[in-house]
């Protein structure tokens, strides 16, 4: 069974994700020169996007893995658990919390509320999609942004449906049919 032939479109190419990325990390390369700079990825989602990204930043940056669950399917139950906290010290530090995608903005606020109590030096967000007609927080202002996308649920490079497809190298939206199995 071949992946590709369980989506129904693609909404974002793998060029096009790659060109936007590459802008990304160019910019934060400039924003960070001189910086001690942590980025933090959030599992699972964002492996792929924070791979990419880090790579292309030109810095000597430091990595941390972070997990919050909220998400079961297709579906959330709006309750974000934090399964793993950052184990190196971020105080006095300029860190850039790497996001998926931003739908409600639940699971960001969560993190960042734990996140802004080891005292870093800065506290940004990126993210790879942003959802911004489903936010129900507003505390949560993500500075560098790949594109804004429709309220539609999305699947690949990174992002899953019941924990498949994040090994597409698009974001694409699935066929119906795969929901209702
Ligand atoms: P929020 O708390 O902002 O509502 O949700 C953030 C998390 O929900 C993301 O990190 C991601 O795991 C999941 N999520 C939100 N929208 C989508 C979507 O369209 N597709 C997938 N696969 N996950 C989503």
């Amino acid at each position: 069974m071949d992946i590709n032939n369980n989506i129904e479109k693609v909404l974002i190419t793998e060029d096009a994700l790659d060109k936007r990325i590459a802008e990304l990390a160019s910019q934060i390369t400039t924003d960070y020169m001189e910086k001690d700079l942590v980025m933090i990825c959030l599992l699972k989602g964002s492996i792929s996007y924070f791979a990419h990204l880090c790579e292309k930043i030109t810095l000597p940056i430091e990595y941390e893995f972070l997990r919050a669950s909220s998400y079961h399917g297709a579906t959330t139950t709006g309750e974000v658990k934090l399964l793993h906290v950052p184990t190196i010290s971020l105080k006095n530090r300029h860190v850039i919390i790497v996001e998926d995608i931003i739908d409600t903005g639940l699971t960001l606020a969560a993190i960042q509320k734990v996140i802004e109590q080891m005292e870093p030096a800065s506290l940004e967000i990126t993210t790879l999609l942003d959802k911004p007609s489903r936010r129900l927080d507003y505390t949560v202002i993500p500075k560098y942004v790949g594109f804004i996308i429709p309220d539609e649920f999305v699947v690949g490079f990174g992002l899953d449906y019941d924990e498949k497809y994040r090994n597409l190298p698009y974001i694409g939206v699935l066929k119906k049919e795969i929901y209702k199995k």
